[in-house]
Order: structure tokens, then sequence, then C-alpha cells
């Protein structure tokens, strides 16, 4: 596996592979897991070549959130990308990333600034930012995102189409432990009490699945029910949006997203399903 650090760099060899090969990318902050790898699995199977990046974006942390103390495991992440079979891992310093006086997107005045873009205002901007710099960099053929950070997701989706972009945008399913955990970078700020706790968030999850199973598709009781079950966990919010993050009076079958933000200590974890 080839390790490059220099965006520039990356794109002039890339340019070449190009010529000859589909390019897959996955986009990671680092401290790579199971959801991570299945991305990568998914990229391999669909492209000739390869191509994750690690960098943990400074400008889609808002001040006081984890950027400090995000989990960095470079060594082990590039122990993961070589057994996974990556071509390439782009390895960037914020300062190959960003200059001064930056040119930057601006996430959409009302799909950036509800559920997440509301407890983290102006996150998307320097999401959106990052994604269109890494795109740029790598001109992939596909690029993989999870449907764990759904809003994320969507927001992605709809800045390749609205800009025109040439890269297909590939949805992934969320990859949980045994017992139903969503897999996150961040689960290793839990303590095994808080982990216990955080069992909370997919159990709700799945009470709205049986519910909806079971034909009760209002919004307001399948919200009411989780938000029973998520107790005593600080809940950020607990909604039901169609694909395209509107919300719902009532779910659509095949339309709709549930998605839950809530803190388990100080952790702010996320999860939803798509129904
Ligand atoms: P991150 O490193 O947390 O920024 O995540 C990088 C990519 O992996 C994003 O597209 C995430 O949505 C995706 N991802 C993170 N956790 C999971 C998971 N449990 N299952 C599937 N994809 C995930």
């Amino acid at each position: 596996m080839k390790i490059i650090t220099d965006p520039l760099e990356l794109k002039e060899y890339l340019k070449e592979v190009a010529k000859e090969h589909t390019i897959g990318f996955v986009p990671t902050m680092g401290a790579l897991h199971e959801g991570h790898t299945s991305l990568i699995k998914r990229a391999k199977n669909e492209n000739d070549f390869v191509v994750v990046s690690i960098f943990v974006n400074p400008t889609q942390f808002l001040k006081g959130e984890d950027l400090e103390k995000y989990p960095r495991r470079d060594e082990a992440d590039k122990k993961i990308c070589t057994l996974s079979g990556v071509d390439v891992l782009f390895f960037p310093q914020a300062s190959d990333m960003y200059g001064d006086d930056e040119v930057s997107l601006q996430a959409p005045h009302v799909r950036g600034y509800i559920l997440e873009g509301t407890t983290r205002p102006g996150h998307f901007n320097g999401v959106l930012t990052v994604v269109m710099k890494l795109l740029n960099i790598v001109s992939p053929t596909r690029a993989y995102f999870g449907k764990k950070d759904a809003q994320q997701l969507n927001l992605i989706t709809l800045m390749a189409k609205q800009l025109f972009m040439s890269a297909e945008i590939v949805a992934v399913d969320t990859v949980r432990e045994s017992d139903g955990l969503a897999r996150s970078s961040r689960n290793v700020y839990l303590t095994s009490a808080e982990r216990q706790e955080a069992l909370k968030i997919s159990a709700s999850l799945y009470m709205a699945s049986k519910m909806v199973a079971q034909k009760s598709l209002d919004s307001h009781a399948i919200t009411s029910k989780m938000r029973e079950i998520l107790e005593p966990l600080e809940v950020a919010y607990v909604e039901v949006v169609s694909r395209d993050f509107v919300p719902l009076q009532e779910v659509q079958i095949g339309n709709s997203i549930i998605l839950v933000e809530a803190k388990v200590g100080s952790t702010r974890l996320l999860d939803n399903i798509w129904i």
C-alpha cells in the first residue's frame, strides 16, 4: 500500500491510475472499525483501485467539541488498510488541506440546520467543504459513505448533484456490534456502564421498526415510545424524516428514516433506521 500525504502528489498519481482503472474512495477520520472496513470492502468489490483517506477535519468540529481528544490510531489504521487491500492511503496534515482566507461551502439553509445541524450549527459547512476538497483531489468513480451518518450522506449526495460533480455517491448500511450498538470511533469514550446505557439507542430504533411492522405509523406515537425507552439519556432529537430529510407526520414505508441523537455520559451518539 502506498501512503501519500501531499494532496497535489496524490492528484497527479491518481490521474494516471484513472486512465485505465475505476477508483473507489472511502473518506474517514481514522480510528478505523468494522463500519469503515465494510465501506472499504464495498469499494474493493465495485472498483479496480481503492483510496482511503484519514483526516480528522478541524473545520467540522465546533468550539469545545472533541477535536483534540478524537481517537487517533495511526499505526493500527495503516495495518487495517493494508490488510483490507487498500491501494493508496491519503494521510494529509491540516496545513496540507487548508490555507489562510479559505473559500468554503455553505450547507443548505434548511436541511443543513435541522437535527445534527441544530445541535452542531455550522458542522455541515466543514463537512461539505472537506468532502468537496477530497473529491476534487481523488476524482473517484465512486465515493462511499455510511448510512449511520444519514444527514451527512444526504447533504453530500445533494452537494454532488447540485454542484454537478462526477463521482457517484454510494450509501452503505450501518454495521453494528452483536448487541446492536452501532459501531463508531467515539464508542471508545464509553465506560462499560455507559456502553450498557448506550444500548437504549438501538433498542429504541428496534421498537420503532416493530411499531411500523404492526402498522403503527404515526410519527408522534413512535417517537414518544422511543423517548420512554431512551430515558434517562439526554436526548438531542428523535425524529422521523423522509429520505430527503423532510419531517414526516407519518412514516412512509420505503421513504423514511428515524433518527436519534443522545448523549451517554459526555459522548454524543447518533443512530438511525431506514424504513
Ligand atoms: P468517520 O471516520 O466517523 O468520519 O466515518 C467515515 C465513514 O464511515 C462515514 O461515511 C461514516 O458514515 C462511515 N461509518 C462510520 N460508522 C459506520 C458504521 N457503523 N457502519 C457503516 N458506516 C459507518
